[in-house]
């Protein structure tokens, strides 16, 4: 609820900044707009006050607010205002993001939220107990100065874990999304499952899918669909429709052009309907660009944050 709360006040907040600069454009509406609603006043202080003439003066002052609506009518029709221009436009027309219809059930919209937060619960409840903000612990990271990094291994972290946080806090405000990038066993999966955490229990639906995994059911969903699962089907909505994205260990997975076109389509889709996305991987930047076409690359270089991980390989290190 508190997400459908957000989503009016979003529809609503731009109506408003959508008056303003309308009215700005054309100032004859909002004196309309104010003459309406003084003529309104003036027949509710009547209806209060009762005079002899009651009907007549209220019927006149009707006039007016029909004659003012006409005028308003005709300024759109000469600007080329569509006559909604100003109604809030909801993500759901069928509830206008209340997540309940008029006959007072559950909207589509809502049932399909329910699902999927359920979902990403189940698809990631057995790595959330053990890796979450909680259990992060900073001092694994050695303070000593790394190769030819300014930072080191645990200011980084510092710096990643901060971003990492703010992610989380500011995640439906901000449209930023994450590449994690460096060698194995740096800590990025114990990066992507704390975020995920965070996230669901706030009621916000994660995906976690590793890049294998995730391009073995793009393929199911296009070229095996007589065999395909329910689960396959589900996984595969869930790509584009859930909250945040997360592709664990990209440059993993067999790469050719058909992962390559299927991967810019869910990050290009997914941007524009802006929902985020988190990608892990092994690679360097210029592995990355060697590996993914150029217009990936573009969409990920202008919508990520680029975070390195580096340092020692934690797996070895006795702690
Ligand atoms: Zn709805």
């Amino acid at each position: 609820m508190i997400d459908y709360n957000r989503k009016r006040l979003k529809a609503a907040r731009n109506a408003d900044l959508k008056r303003d600069k309308l009215y700005a454009k054309v100032p004859r509406l909002k004196e309309i707009e104010r003459e309406i609603q003084l003529t309104s006043i003036k027949i509710s202080k009547l209806l209060l006050s009762g005079p002899e003439n009651l009907d007549e003066q209220v019927k006149n002052l009707k006039t007016e607010i029909e004659n003012l609506k006409t005028q308003r009518k005709e300024i759109y029709i000469k600007h080329n205002i569509p006559e909604n221009f100003l109604q809030p436009n909801y993500e759901c027309k069928k509830c206008n993001d209340t997540g309940y219809n008029s006959d007072g059930k559950r909207c589509s919209c809502l049932n399909k939220q329910i699902i999927n937060n359920l979902y990403s619960m189940s698809n990631m409840v057995h790595m959330l107990k053990k890796e979450n903000f909680n259990s992060f612990d900073i001092n694994v990271f050695s303070n000593a100065v790394y190769e030819n990094e300014k930072l080191t291994p645990r200011q980084n972290m510092y710096y990643i874990l901060d971003i990492s946080e703010d992610f989380c806090y500011n995640f439906h405000e901000s449209n930023m999304n994450l590449l994690f990038y460096g060698g194995t066993g740096l800590g990025k999966t114990f990066m992507c499952n704390c975020i995920a955490k965070a996230l669901i229990d706030r009621g916000i639906s994660v995906l976690y899918q590793t890049a294998f995994s995730l391009f073995e059911t793009v393929e199911i969903h296009k070229f095996n669909m007589q065999t395909e699962t329910e689960e396959n089907k589900l996984n595969y909505n869930m790509i584009f429709d859930c909250d945040l994205l997360i592709v664990d260990d990209l440059g993993t997975e067999l790469n050719n052009s058909f992962t390559n076109s299927e991967l810019f389509n869910i990050i290009n889709e997914r941007l524009i309907t802006e929902k985020k996305t988190i990608i892990s991987t092994n690679l360097s930047l210029e592995k990355l660009a060697q590996t993914y076409s150029d217009r990936i690359m573009s969409r990920v270089l202008n919508n990520f944050a680029l975070l390195k991980f580096y340092g020692k390989d934690l797996r070895w290190e006795s702690r």
